[in-house]
């Protein structure tokens, strides 16, 4: 079982942790370039070769979530103390307000 240090205001919790399957990923490690997100088979500025290239996973980039690993510890969350969830799940809430304000506002 694995456990891992997790600090959330002035309290060092130990939790433990489980490994999943990168969702980002699906286990593969690598994932299609985004920059090449949202072309089109129709698009004249790519040829066949290139398709053949891409569906090949020739222009793949490493996982950015998972870092190549495939699979990422994340917090057991039936397996940990109420008490810890609890503070946890308001630190992910908060992150994840600051995340999608930081987005919307392009700064920090
Ligand atoms: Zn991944």
């Amino acid at each position: 079982m694995a456990k891992q240090q997790i600090v959330i205001g002035d309290v060092a919790y130990m939790v433990n942790m489980k490994w999943v399957i990168c969702d980002r990923c699906k286990g593969e490690g690598s994932i299609g370039n985004p920059a090449f997100d949202g072309i089109s088979l129709n698009d004249p500025e790519y040829d066949e070769e290139f398709f053949e290239d891409y569906f090949n996973g020739h222009y793949d980039v490493t996982c950015p979530k998972c870092m190549g690993a495939g699979k990422m510890l994340v917090v057991d969350e039936d397996n940990n103390s109420e008490e810890f969830l609890k503070v946890w799940r308001e630190e992910e809430e908060y992150r994840a307000e600051c995340e999608a304000e930081r987005m919307a506002e392009q700064c920090f």
